[in-house]
């Protein structure tokens, strides 16, 4: 490994929160009292936490400062102004409607700008955007390339929309039955996967032909701008500020997660050119979020999205952001372990068909596996497969998702690569003895979403 290409952190630590690794009777204990479900851990019992890299980034010494000057004046709050501007600046856009986190903004969007009936298209889908757009009667299409389905095809881009997809929707339904495009940047379902700026430049085209909107989910924006900046011929040379205003200018808005790329721990917004949607959006803020000048943000948390905004068009901080995650991905690609390549912006995704050979899908691998990381060393992750697809609601058979796998995310300014090792040691040693991960059975099983709070025991 050249550890020359993986830069030190651009920061020095200023405030501590200690962390200790309970002992490996505690960490048994502590698992099976959860139910060998890691969303059931208590945090305290967690040694290194990477469950999801949504808020819970650690904030600079400015953003700290910002809190400080939180104006909490219940309308036309100066924290407002500033994020209005800051936002505005960045993005490009003639409008922001601020809301308390991104699924805020999901809802304001999908009650806007879809019909019920009305197609929406997508590459891949997240969760809570997905549930947004079917509630208000829309019907979702994946019309992401078939390589961002396959843990195998190591390609760069593979966030990209299929055209071809996008043109047959268009032949097939109409133009005018497509509520928009909804783009993510990057992917995160897929692994973190960015959208190349051709791709989006060619989906701009096209819809603008046919008159059709594009949203952009902009949750991981700075990440997939990284990824351009490194790897699309042309844009060596721009900045990351550069590369987003120009990402942004290929859409007519974006909903954002501001407990991702934002930098802090609660917040978001919905950005939109059109002044007619934007008229309809400020009605309806006031319902769900609350004023149009907080959406459900106090000031002081404005205040630190705003700076946290401007901290993550630092080079220095995103180059950092994404070579850490690979630097994960790559100790373990070189012990052989079997991951999803190539390796995204905030995750690494272990592949748990692959690496629990000996278990079917129906015997929760990826379920068991992140389990068994926890009680070898304190360390959290995710499952994301067959537990997390859930069943489907006609058969009540049990979906399988080509993908099933265990998700290691990273939080935002957080860890030290050496807690990465720590990390990668672990999987690495589970991986040598990976017999011991045993199969598991439900004995509690929600009826939604039920990888939140699911319970197992062993099967065998
Ligand atoms: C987290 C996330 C959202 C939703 O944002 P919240 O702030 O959690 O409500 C939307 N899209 C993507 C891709 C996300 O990762």
């Amino acid at each position: 490994m050249n550890f020359q290409s993986y830069p030190a952190e651009p920061f020095k630590i200023k405030v501590v929160e200690p962390v200790v690794m309970k002992t490996r009777e505690e960490r048994i204990a502590a698992m099976k009292e959860a139910g060998y479900n890691t969303f059931n851990l208590k945090s305290e019992d967690v040694y290194i936490d990477l469950l999801t890299d949504s808020g819970t980034n650690a904030m600079s010494d400015r953003q700290w400062a910002g809190m400080m000057i939180g104006d909490e004046a219940y309308a036309g709050s100066k924290n407002w102004i500033y994020l209005e501007k800051i936002a505005k600046e960045i993005f490009g856009f003639k409008h922001i409607v601020p809301t308390h986190q991104g699924r805020g903004a999901e809802n304001l969007l999908s009650q806007i700008a879809i019909k019920p009936g009305q197609y929406v298209a997508g590459n891949m889908y997240f969760t809570t955007t997905r549930y947004h757009q079917e509630r208000c009667g829309g019907i979702f299409v994946d019309i992401i390339g078939d390589i961002a389905h396959d843990a195998t095809v190591n390609a760069p881009f593979k966030g990209n929309i299929d055209l071809d997809k996008l043109k047959k929707l268009i032949d097939d339904k109409g133009a005018e039955n497509i509520a928009y495009v909804c783009l993510a940047v990057t992917v995160n379902l897929a692994g973190g996967q960015p959208v190349s700026m051709a791709n989006m430049k060619a989906v701009r085209e096209l819809c603008s032909k046919h008159g059709i909107k594009i949203f952009f989910d902009a949750t991981r924006c700075v990440e997939n701008a990284y990824f351009i900046k490194e790897q699309e011929k042309g844009y060596e040379n721009c900045s990351i500020k550069d590369l987003v205003h120009e990402m942004f200018s290929y859409s007519d808005g974006a909903t954002m997660s501001g407990k991702k790329d934002c930098i802090v721990n609660i917040g978001g917004f919905l950005a939109i050119n059109d002044d007619e949607l934007f008229g309809k959006a400020k009605e309806l803020v006031v319902v769900y979020e609350g004023m149009p000048s907080y959406g459900g943000m106090a000031g002081r948390d404005m205040q630190a999205m705003a700076i946290g905004l401007q901290d993550s068009m630092q080079e220095e901080y995103i180059e950092h952001r994404i070579k850490q995650v690979r630097y994960l991905g790559e100790r373990l690609l070189q012990a052989g372990i079997p991951i999803i390549e190539p390796i995204g912006g905030h995750a690494v995704f272990l592949d748990a068909r692959r690496f629990c050979t000996h278990l079917k899908q129906e015997q929760f691998p990826a379920q068991s596996l992140a389990a068994f990381l926890y009680m070898d060393s304190g360390v959290r992750s995710m499952e994301r497969g067959i537990v997390s697809a859930g069943r489907d609601k006609k058969t009540g058979k049990n979906h399988t998702p080509k993908l099933e796998t265990v998700r290691l995310t990273v939080p935002r300014r957080v860890y030290t690569y050496k807690h990465m090792d720590v990390v990668a040691d672990s999987v690495i040693s589970l991986f040598k003895n990976k017999e011991q991960i045993r199969p598991l059975k439900f004995i509690y099983e929600p009826q939604q979403l039920r990888f939140f709070t699911a319970k197992f025991d062993f099967a065998d």
